[in-house]
């Protein structure tokens, strides 16, 4: 099983790691690894696997069987290899920011109105939420905007750490999206904004809030009271 550094530190931007096994030239994992896969709502990351001077493009990283794969340009990578990685910061870093803004929204809108998330994808330029609310109108989603930027202007900050399964559960809100449950593992990792929000969540997160800056609406469609969805994006 590949160490998943990024849980831990999600501003690591660099390592050196061992590749450990090569499928069909271009899939690769490695011994560790800071490169977010797919998954809960947060795109992969991309960056490059340096071989002395030959450089691998990471094109898009899986998990697959509990491995992260990392799927390169060009062929010639082999087990055994030293290798140096780095990520393509700038994407990584916006969909941090995009993350965290995305649970404080989330946040809010669940304490002010009792809405939960019924889907979510972020991008690197804008963040689609899907929630379910009665209530559903333009002014009403830019006033929690503004709360939320509110937010952002001040020094709170974000922790990140596991907890055993059931005491985790304990915590009012810790799932806010509607069908997914967390996986039946003894541990879960919580995302907790201090004063605003836990949350179980694998994804990577800003230190403070104030790293955000601001968010601003972009568009809100109505598909449905169980799918309100709305696009936001960093400014
Ligand atoms: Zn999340």
């Amino acid at each position: 099983m590949n160490k998943t550094l990024f849980l831990n530190d999600s501003y690591l931007k660099e390592f050196p790691a061992t590749v450990i096994s090569v499928k069909d030239g271009k899939y690769v994992t490695l011994d560790q690894t800071i490169f977010y896969p797919k998954g809960g709502g947060q795109p992969y990351d991309t960056g490059k696997i340096v071989r002395g001077t030959e450089v691998f493009s990471v094109v898009s990283v899986g998990k697959f069987s509990g491995e992260i794969s990392h799927e390169v340009d060009n062929v010639g990578l082999q087990p055994g290899d030293k290798v140096q990685c780095s990520l393509n910061w700038e994407r990584r870093y916006k969909l941090m920011r995009s993350h965290t803004a995305a649970h404080v929204l989330a946040a809010l809108l669940n304490k002010g109105t009792g809405a939960l998330i019924t889907g979510n994808q972020l991008e690197e330029d804008h963040v689609r939420f899907d929630f379910n609310i009665e209530e559903f109108d333009r002014a009403l989603l830019e006033e929690y905007l503004a709360k939320a930027n509110q937010l952002f202007g001040t020094d709170v900050p974000v922790k990140w750490y596991e907890l055993p399964r059931e005491e985790a559960m304990k915590i009012p809100g810790v799932v806010k999206m509607a069908a997914a449950f967390p996986p039946e593992l003894p541990t879960l990792r919580i995302v907790e904004i201090v004063g605003v929000d836990k949350q179980a969540d694998g994804g990577t997160h800003v230190k403070n809030l104030r790293e955000i800056g601001k968010v601003e609406l972009v568009k809100t469609e109505n598909k449905g009271k169980n799918n309100r969805r709305i696009y936001f994006k960093l400014n």
